[in-house]
């Protein structure tokens, strides 16, 4: 297909779900990537085209949206906006986290549904795709609020949810302290305990590794694709951004397997430092961020190095980058820097961190390039390990769990492979995990008829 063709169908194909979902530009910027890899797919496969199973992936399945009143410390009456998009039920119960941030919106929460169903077909795991969330923000909140908050979210979101329907996890802004308060507030709503969360505290449900499996299986996947050329992370200077749960274990693994983490973000700036983010910093840096809830400035007061206030990490010397912290946090300039630099690795741990022209420098050089649904699909395939846990009241070992989660995102590799090998040998990781994410669920859809 030539690409005056391709741009032509991309655009036909665009202007009904841009009219649809006015002003969502980051839903709109989601389908677009998939839709680019997709449609010269289905155009050889003419029953996804007759069907419009790629018009009917962008449209949800159900999309709920609710207020959450709440009373914060000074006894005074907080909104907040909660929302649920149900998007695709044709493989398994909803799946997918719940973010608390104040940028959260429909367009936001759209995107990363979408994306949830193509990656979690990659996994293999019988989980279809979901997001929610709401614009609060847990900064600078005492437990408290946070609890009055989660407690008056699940008042609403308690009715859309369940172990077989739809089964939320966590992600920016929510961790183990918010899940838990969830998670109790459904149970005495429901009178069960149920399945109903993952990212569980160990004590009530929670899989072993599931804290760290996005980070760990971004590393993985980071090791698969060098393997790729007969190399590994094994001495390699390695750039990550956020310091949130991805990029803790996303450091955590790196240099576990012989890598060099030399930085870490938060959104007020990034921390450079040279010497290493070594096991002994990076328990103190999970301390600051999971428990004192402070910011990454203070790295250098205590161990030295470079803050950069108000900047993000890509213009440090690397081999490898993991971006780790959200959606469009690298752009094109970056991209291009980054390569100048000599980095030939992207693995990304957050969801959609590369903006599209960041992704044509990337696929253009050649390098190796993970996208976010294929390198961060680790942390939902656990949660699916988590559900298959509960179902079967037992748990499984650190070890079984890891050795899992390792088999899986090699298994994801694979899947790229197989569907993003192109002709030259080159491996477009993008096509890959588009496609092969999109026939499991595409050929599910077929199945059921017109739902
Ligand atoms: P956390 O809330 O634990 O950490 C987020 C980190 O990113 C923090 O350091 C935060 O800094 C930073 N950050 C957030 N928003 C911005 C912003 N607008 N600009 C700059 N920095 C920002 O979240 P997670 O680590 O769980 O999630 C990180 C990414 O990984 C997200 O894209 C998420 O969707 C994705 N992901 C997470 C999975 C999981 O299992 N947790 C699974 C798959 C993907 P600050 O503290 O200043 O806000």
């Amino acid at each position: 297909m030539t690409t005056g063709t391709l741009k032509q169908l991309v655009d036909e194909f665009m202007a009904p779900v841009i009219a649809r979902n006015a002003g969502e530009v980051e839903f709109h910027q989601a389908v677009m990537e998939v839709a680019e890899s997709l449609l010269p797919y289905i155009e050889e496969n003419p029953k996804y085209k007759h069907a419009k199973i790629l018009q009917r992936l962008s449209e949800p399945e159900r999309v709920i949206m609710f207020r959450v009143p709440w009373l914060d410390d000074k006894g005074e009456v907080q909104i907040n906006r909660g929302f649920r998009i149900e998007m695709n039920s044709a493989i398994g119960p909803y799946k997918g986290g719940l973010r608390f941030h104040p940028t959260v919106n429909l367009g936001i929460l759209k995107f990363l549904a979408f994306e949830q169903v193509l990656k979690n077909s990659l996994t293999t795991l019988p989980m279809g795709g979901g997001k929610g969330g709401s614009d609060f923000d847990p900064k600078g909140k005492s437990d408290n609020e946070v609890m009055k908050f989660c407690q008056s979210f699940m008042n609403e979101l308690f009715r859309h949810i369940g172990p077989n329907t739809d089964v939320p996890a966590g992600d920016i802004g929510v961790g183990g302290r918010e899940v838990g308060f969830m998670f109790g507030q459904y149970k005495r709503l429901k009178n069960e305990f149920t399945g109903v969360f993952t990212g569980k505290g160990r004590e009530w449900g929670g899989s072993l590794i599931r804290l760290e499996a996005t980070g760990y299986g971004t590393t993985y996947f980071a090791e698969e694709m060098l393997k790729t050329r007969g190399d590994s992370l094994q001495g390699k200077i390695v750039t990550i951004s956020g310091s949130g749960n991805v990029a803790q274990y996303a450091t955590e693994k790196v240099t576990q397997f012989g890598g060099k983490v030399v930085t870490l973000s938060d959104s007020s700036g990034f921390i450079y430092d040279p010497a290493g983010i070594d096991p002994g910093k990076l328990a103190w840096v999970m301390d600051l961020k999971n428990i004192r809830r402070g910011r990454i400035s203070e790295y250098t007061d205590k161990f030295g190095g470079e803050y950069h206030e108000g900047l993000r990490p890509w213009a440090i010397k690397c081999d490898v980058a993991m971006p780790c912290a959200t959606q469009n946090e690298v752009n094109k300039e970056e991209a291009m820097t980054l390569l100048k630099n000599g980095c030939f690795v992207v693995s990304e741990g957050a969801n959609m961190p590369s903006v599209p022209e960041a992704i044509e420098t990337y696929i253009n050089s050649g390098i190796l390039y993970g996208p976010g649904k294929a390198a961060n699909a680790g942390g939902v395939a656990t949660s699916g390990l988590e559900m298959t846990q509960n179902s079967m009241r037992l748990s499984w070992s650190r070890e079984e769990v890891d050795a899992k989660l390792h088999q899986i995102m090699k298994n994801i590799h694979e899947t790229c492979v197989r569907f993003g090998k192109e002709d030259s040998g080159f491996i477009n990781y993008v096509n890959g995990a588009n496609v092969g994410g999109f026939v499991k669920v595409a050929d599910a859809m077929l199945a059921q008829g017109l739902v």
